[in-house]
């Protein structure tokens, strides 16, 4: 398998899924449109990675917060799971 194989190029859908993320962990998307993202997910693993953050960073944010979502600890989580996943291998 080709470099060109493994790597996915429909960089369209990427872009699509990733704009829609927020809708789509808010449950503000309508059902075709939260499939979609859904099977991208399934699909694309970056998209998947960025899916994670998200809801990682929701889910704490609801946890430690249940008045209001400071957007500082937004961006702190943010920044942690950013330098985590470029540390990562691969
Ligand atoms: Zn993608």
């Amino acid at each position: 398998m080709t470099a060109d194989q493994a790597g996915r190029s429909d960089r369209a859908e990427c872009a699509e899924a990733l704009e829609k993320l927020s809708e789509f962990l808010d449950q503000e998307l309508d059902e075709s449109a939260g499939d979609r993202i859904r099977e991208h997910l399934a699909d694309c693993e970056p998209c998947l990675a960025e899916y994670d953050v998200e809801d990682h960073i929701k889910k704490l944010v609801k946890r430690s917060c249940s008045e209001k979502a400071p957007l500082e600890l937004q961006a702190r989580i943010r920044t942690q799971l950013t330098i985590l996943r470029t540390q990562l291998p691969g």
